[in-house]
C-alpha cells in the first residue's frame, strides 16, 4: 500500500484515525478539518469542566478546562475552513491572559479532527471512527461516533443485512451538529446573541436532560 510493499486482503478495515492510511488507499480526501490546541497546565485546581463561549475570540466554536487528576486541559478548536487557525491562537492567548491562566509550565498540544465523513463501506474496505470522518465539526468530540462506527463495521462484516440505529443517530447527530455551525457561521454579528440564548437554554433542565439522553 506504501508503494514499497503489496498486502492482499480479503476484507480491510481502516480504524486508524485522522490520518487514515486506509482514506488515503481509497482516494478520499479529508477537506473537513477542525484544528484544536490545548495546553496541559499543571496543578491542583477546582475539579470544574467548563466551556466558554465567546462569538469575538473562538468564532461559533468554544474553548474548554477540562479537569484531569493533577492538572487542567485548557484548549479550543475551529474548522480553518471558515476561522483562520492563526486568529484562533492569537484569540486563545489573549483569552487566557485575561482569564489569567498561566501557562509557563503547561505542554502544548495541537491537533486535526476529521468531520469529512462520506460513507464507511468501499467495496470490501471500511472505515471506522476518524479514518471515516465521523468526529463532530462543532464540539470535535469522536469518541461515542468511533465506537459505534466500529461496531458497525464489525457486524456488518458478520452480517451483510445489519443496520445500526445507534449508527443512525450517530449521523443523524454529527449532521444536526454541522447545520448549527453553518447557522452559527451565517449568523455574523449576531452570533453572540444566538449563543447567549443557548446558554440560556443550556440552564433549562428539560433540555439538560434532553441532551444527556440523546447519548445514552
Ligand atoms: C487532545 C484531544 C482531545 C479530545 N477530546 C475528546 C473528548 O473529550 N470527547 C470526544 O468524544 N472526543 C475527543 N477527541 C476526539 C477523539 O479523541 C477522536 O475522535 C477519537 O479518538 C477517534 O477515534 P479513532 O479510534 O477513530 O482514532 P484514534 O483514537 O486516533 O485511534 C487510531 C489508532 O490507530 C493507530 N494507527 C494509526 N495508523 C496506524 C497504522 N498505520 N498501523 C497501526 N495502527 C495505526 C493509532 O496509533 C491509534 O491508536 C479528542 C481528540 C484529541 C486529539
Amino acid at each position: 500500500m506504501n508503494g514499497s510493499e503489496s498486502l492482499a486482503f480479503k476484507i480491510l478495515v481502516g480504524a486508524d484515525g485522522v490520518n487514515s492510511i486506509v482514506r488515503r488507499y481509497l482516494k478520499i480526501p479529508v477537506e473537513k478539518r477542525l484544528i484544536g490546541i490545548q495546553y496541559l497546565v499543571p496543578g491542583d485546581f477546582e475539579p470544574r469542566l467548563e466551556i466558554f463561549l465567546n462569538s469575538r475570540l473562538f468564532g461559533p466554536w468554544y474553548a474548554w478546562i477540562f479537569p484531569h487528576k493533577d492538572s487542567i486541559a485548557v484548549g479550543t478548536v475551529c474548522a480553518p475552513r471558515f476561522y483562520p487557525a492563526k486568529k484562533l491562537k492569537e484569540n486563545f492567548h489573549r483569552w487566557l491572559r485575561l482569564r489569567k491562566l498561566d501557562i509557563s509550565n503547561a505542554i502544548y498540544q495541537s491537533w486535526p479532527i476529521s468531520y469529512d465523513y462520506r460513507g464507511f463501506r468501499f467495496g470490501n474496505v471500511f472505515l471506522a471512527g476518524e479514518a471515516a470522518g465521523l468526529a463532530s465539526g462543532l464540539s470535535g468530540e469522536g469518541i461515542y461516533q468511533s465506537l459505534v462506527s466500529g461496531e458497525t463495521v464489525a457486524r456488518t462484516i458478520l452480517d451483510k443485512s445489519y443496520h445500526s440505529a445507534d449508527f443512525d443517530r450517530v449521523l443523524h447527530y454529527n449532521d444536526v451538529q454541522l447545520r448549527f455551525i453553518k447557522i452559527l457561521i451565517k449568523a455574523g454579528w449576531l452570533r453572540g446573541a444566538i449563543q447567549a440564548l443557548i446558554i440560556m437554554a443550556l440552564n433549562n433542565p428539560v433540555i439538560q436532560k434532553r441532551i444527556s439522553n440523546s447519548f445514552s
